[in-house]
C-alpha cells in the first residue's frame, strides 16, 4: 500500500511539473469547495429550528415579538381571585388584585419585576368583591398595590351594593379600597368610573391607545349594570376589550348570565382570540349567548381548581363542568392558574401557574409558568371532569 501511495504521489508531481497550470486549477477548485462547505455549515447553524420551542405546546418561544404581553397571575394561595397584568411597550395595566389582602405581595412583586418604569398607567378594579380588590388594600405587613406603586389612571365600577362601614363603624374592605384609591388620587392619579369612560365625561374615554402607533387599544364596553341596580355584585363588573388589529381579548370580570346577555345586546363584539373565563369558570357565567358571538380560541381561568371555597358540589367548583361543556364546542385551549391541593399545608399548588400570552397581532403564544398542558389533558381533569362528546 505504501509503495502504491508514494507511486501515485510521484505520478501527480510529474503531472504538475509537466503542466504547472494544473496545480493552480486544483488549488482554485479546493478553495471553492472549502468556501461552499463553510457557508453551508454557517447557514445550517444559524437557521436551525429549536427542537421544542418554549418547552410546551404552544410555547412562548414561538414568537420573538411581544408587542402585547398578558399575564394571568398565579397569586400563590388556595383562594380564587383575579389579577391580570398587561404590558404594551412601556404601558402597564393591572386588572384587579385578588385573591386576598395577603396576595398584595405576589401581585406587587410580579408588577415590580415586569414593569420597566415601576409605574402603573392604568389600574382597573372590576367590582367590589374581595377576590378582586383585596390586593389593592394589602395588609399591615404588606403594602397594597395603591401604596406600593404610582398609578396614573384608575378605572373602576360605578356601582356596588357594599357599605363603606361595618355595623360597628369600622371600614369594610370596600371602605379600605376607597380610602386607598382616594389616597392615590390625592397623590396625582386620575379616577374615572367605567360609566364616565363610556359616556366620555370628565375627560374619560371609551378607547385608550396603549402604544404610540395606536395599534393596540383598551376599550371600555357598556355594561347595563353600570347604571342599573343588580342583585348580584358580580354583574357590576367593568368589561374591557383589548384590540390589536383584528386580534381581540375580552375581560368581563365576574359578569353573570344576565350581564353577559346585556353585554351582547349593547356592544358589537368580535370573535376573540382570548377570553378570560367569566367569574373564574363558574357555572353561571361564560354562557352560550356570549360564547356564540365571541367564539374564543383560547380561554384562561383565574381560579384555584377544585377548591370548595365557594361550593361543596364537586361539578360546580371552578372550573365548573357546565362552563367546560359550553366552551368545549369552541376550543380545547383552556388554561387554569392554580389548583387546590389538600396534600400541601398551604392547600395550594400551581396548575398551569402564571399564564403568559404574547402577541404581535399575527403571531400568538401562550404558556404556563408551571406547564402548558391544556385542561382536558391534565390528571385533574381526568379525575374530576368529562369532555363533552361534541367538544373540539
Ligand atoms: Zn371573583
Amino acid at each position: 500500500m505504501a509503495k502504491k501511495r508514494s507511486g501515485a504521489r510521484r505520478e501527480a508531481e510529474r503531472a504538475i511539473r509537466k503542466n504547472p497550470k494544473l496545480f493552480v486549477i486544483l488549488l482554485v477548485i479546493f478553495l471553492i469547495v472549502a468556501v461552499v462547505f463553510g457557508v453551508a455549515v454557517w447557514y445550517l447553524h444559524t437557521h436551525e429550528e429549536p427542537e421544542n420551542p418554549g418547552g410546551g405546546s404552544p410555547g412562548v418561544g414561538d414568537i420573538v415579538t411581544d408587542e402585547l404581553a398578558i399575564y394571568f397571575i398565579d397569586v400563590g394561595n388556595k383562594y380564587t381571585g383575579d389579577s391580570i397584568y398587561i404590558r404594551c411597550g412601556t404601558t402597564d395595566i393591572l386588572i384587579d388584585a385578588g385573591s386576598q389582602q395577603a396576595s398584595a405581595k405576589a401581585v406587587g412583586d410580579f408588577v415590580e419585576s415586569h414593569s420597566e418604569d415601576k409605574m402603573l398607567d392604568y389600574v382597573i378594579a372590576t367590582h367590589a368583591d374581595q377576590d378582586h380588590i383585596a390586593g389593592f388594600v394589602g395588609t399591615a405587613a404588606e403594602k397594597g398595590i395603591f401604596e406600593r406603586f404610582k398609578v396614573k389612571t384608575v378605572i373602576d365600577f360605578p356601582r356596588t351594593n357594599k357599605d363603606l362601614k361595618t355595623a360597628s363603624g369600622n371600614d369594610t374592605l370596600y371602605g379600605k379600597y376607597v380610602a386607598a384609591r382616594d389616597a392615590e388620587v390625592e397623590g396625582g392619579a386620575v379616577h374615572y368610573t367605567a360609566l364616565d369612560c363610556w359616556k366620555e365625561e370628565k375627560g374619560a374615554k371609551r378607547s385608550y391607545a396603549l402604544n404610540e402607533e395606536g395599534t393596540v387599544t383598551m376599550n371600555v364596553l357598556y355594561n347595563y349594570y353600570y347604571e342599573n341596580k343588580a342583585a348580584d355584585e358580580n354583574n357590576y363588573s367593568v368589561c374591557l376589550l383589548f384590540s390589536q388589529g383584528e386580534t381581540h381579548y375580552l375581560f368581563t370580570g365576574d359578569l353573570e348570565e344576565k350581564g353577559e346577555e346585556y353585554l351582547v345586546q349593547n356592544n358589537p363584539l368580535p370573535h376573540v382570540k382570548l377570553f378570560k373565563a367569566g367569574h373564574h369558570g363558574s357555572p353561571t357565567s361564560s354562557t352560550e349567548a356570549l360564547l356564540r358571538v365571541i367564539q374564543p380560541e383560547y380561554v384562561c381561568v383565574c381560579c384555584c381548581a377544585g377548591s370548595t371555597e365557594y361550593t361543596d358540589t364537586p361539578a360546580n367548583t371552578f372550573p365548573s363542568q357546565a362552563m367546560i361543556d359550553r366552551i368545549a364546542p369552541y376550543t380545547k385551549n383552556i388554561f387554569v392558574t392554580a389548583l387546590s391541593d389538600e396534600s400541601k399545608s398551604s392547600g395550594y399548588a400551581p396548575f398551569n401557574g402564571t399564564i403568559t400570552v404574547l402577541s404581535d397581532g399575527t403571531n400568538f403564544s401562550i404558556a404556563g409558568s408551571n406547564n402548558s398542558t391544556v385542561l382536558k389533558e391534565t390528571a385533574w381533569f381526568a379525575a374530576n371532569r368529562v369532555w363533552p362528546r361534541d367538544g373540539k
